[in-house]
Formats: structure tokens, C-alpha cells, sequence
């Protein structure tokens, strides 16, 4: 059974959009533009169709320009941009914080995203909802004067309830909130129950695994999150955007020693087959073979 050659309107499909997010890209991020075209070419080998980035501060606008378009001729949608993030709160980081916002935005903006990525606190701060609201609105701002919707990203050290609150209380129709799986799990929170609890207002996906000890950022199926449960979550609340997994090769604090140096590639072809195995299932199980599509990717465009 195949459905080759259709588009779908939902990643719930035979052949799921899936996305890679390169935040590290195994230190591809410190090297020159033109070096994003052999990881990128991998991406596409191993058979996603999003592309999303991180650390994209250093990159003009020119260069940024010109890998959207070795993306677009290998056939790679752009989807999220990682955004700096507010690591404490001590003056200095927030003025850097302030300074580079601008930038990643711009630059998100010329590598053709949609969704400009940010975190409430990143740090192990206490949660504070009106110095969240302040900063990200402020950040919002910024995202929109180059058309860019901002997504607020669950982080480990806050509930997903709280990212939730701090999207809610900006209540504008360009935020949304972005679902990470890994960060949940390290809250203390099931992701298929954060999933449920961002809801609707999910607008980007991070999709990683984890023991729940450390961040690991594994490829979806070598931790201990239940695929099943996030993906069915996911499709209940009406996510309909891609399915990005923010993954990498190398990380050398994963709690599974063997695992921290795995190599994207290999990360790359164990997340993508595991989760389009889980989506075949779900896809299956729900009887929804040969129902009438549209094109995902045109809308996402
Ligand atoms: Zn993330």
C-alpha cells in the first residue's frame, strides 16, 4: 500500500510530513553557510520534507536567502526558527537577549519560517507570568513586523500549564505555543499530557525523546515517551502542522552513555522510520485510508 505522489491535510497520512529541527545540527551552526548544503542534502535523503533551524543569529540575510533555497531545490519546507533564548535574569542577558531577538527574526523571516521559537525563562528562575508577558510581548512585536508568528516553547523547568497561562494572558492571534516533548517529560509531565494541555494553540512541534534524567534529545523511539499516546494527543487537540523532530547525533550529557554520540544520520533515519511506523498505526487504526486530501505543504508555505 502506498500513497506516493498525494498531498495530505494532516500528517495523519501513509507517508507523514516530517520535519528535521537542526538547533545544533552537530556544530554545522559554526560553520559557513554554503556548509548547510550537505546536511541539508542528508535531511532530504533520508526522506523529511520540513526543515527547521537554531543559532541562526550569525547568518545575513544573504546567506540565510541562499540556504532557503538550496532547501526549496531539495524539496525542504522551512518551518521554525529557534529564536536566542532569556537564560536568567540578570540585566546584561536580558540586553543581549533584546539585541539578537531583532536579528533572529529577520533572519527567520529570510529563511522563509513561520514560527519564531522562544521560551518563557529558560533557567531553573521561578516562574514570573507578568515578566514572561512583558518580555514576550515585546518579542512578538518584533516577530510580527517580518510577518512571523511567535511560539512559546514548554521548557523543563516550568509546567506546561504555565506556558500555556503565559500564552493565554498575551491572547493575540500571532503567538501560539510550541509543543516540546522532551522538556515535558522533564517537568513532570506526561507530553501527551502537555500535548492536551497546550491544545489548540500549538503552532510548532519539538519532537524528542528522553529517559527523563537529562534533555537528551534522542530521535523519537530510543527513550521512554509513548509515541502512540503523544501522536493521538496531538491529532485529538487539531494539530495540523508538520511533525518536527529537534534531534541531534551528538550530546554529550544523554543519560545513556552508548547514545551520546550516535551521528545524525543514523539519529535521522531512527526517528524518522519509528515515527512514520507510529503514524501508519494510528493512520490505520482510525480507518482513515483513502479519504480526501489536500496540500499540507502549500498552506504551510
Ligand atoms: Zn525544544
Amino acid at each position: 500500500m502506498s500513497d506516493e505522489g498525494q498531498q495530505h491535510d494532516h500528517w495523519l497520512c501513509v507517508d507523514p510530513p516530517l520535519g528535521f529541527g537542526g538547533v545544533k545540527w552537530d556544530g554545522l551552526d559554526t560553520l559557513r553557510a554554503a556548509d548547510y548544503g550537505p546536511a541539508l542534502e542528508l535531511v532530504r535523503r533520508v526522506g523529511f520534507r520540513y526543515v527547521a533551524y537554531g543559532q541562526v543569529q550569525q547568518l545575513t540575510e544573504a546567506a540565510a536567502r541562499s540556504i532557503r533555497n538550496t532547501a526549496a531545490e531539495l524539496g525542504l519546507a522551512p518551518t521554525w526558527v529557534h529564536s536566542v533564548v532569556l537564560g536568567s535574569e540578570a540585566p546584561e542577558a536580558y540586553a543581549r537577549y533584546r539585541a539578537a531577538q531583532p536579528v533572529c527574526a529577520r533572519i527567520a523571516a529570510a529563511l522563509g519560517a513561520g514560527v519564531l521559537v522562544d521560551h518563557t525563562l529558560a533557567g531553573g528562575t521561578a516562574p514570573d507570568l507578568q515578566r514572561d508577558v512583558d518580555r514576550l510581548g515585546a518579542s512578538a512585536d518584533e516577530a510580527a513586523r517580518f510577518g512571523l508568528t511567535l511560539g512559546v516553547e514548554n521548557v523543563s523547568s516550568a509546567d506546561p500549564g504555565y506556558t500555556r497561562q503565559v500564552v493565554d494572558a498575551l491572547n493575540r492571534p500571532d503567538v501560539g505555543c510550541v509543543l516540546d516533548t522532551g522538556h515535558a517529560a522533564l517537568a513532570g509531565v506526561a507530553p501527551q499530557d502537555a500535548a492536551r494541555i497546550l491544545g489548540r494553540r500549538i503552532v510548532a512541534t519539538h519532537l524528542q525523546d528522553t529517559f527523563g534524567e537529562t534533555d537528551d534529545h534522542l530521535p523519537p523511539g530510543l527513550g521512554h515517551l509513548d509515541w502512540n499516546a503523544i501522536l493521538s494527543v496531538l491529532d485529538e487537540v487539531g494539530y495540523r502542522g508538520p511533525l518536527v523532530l529537534e534531534i541531534g547525533g551528538a550530546k554529550p550529557r544523554r543519560s545513556v552513555a552508548e547514545l551520546r554520540d550516535i551521528g545524525l544520520e543514523k539519529a535521522l533515519v531512527l526517528g524518522h522510520r519509528y515515527l512514520t511506523y507510529i503514524v501508519r498505526q494510528l493512520y490505520e487504526s482510525k480507518g482513515l485510508e483513502g479519504r480526501a486530501v489536500h496540500a499540507l505543504a502549500a498552506r504551510q508555505a
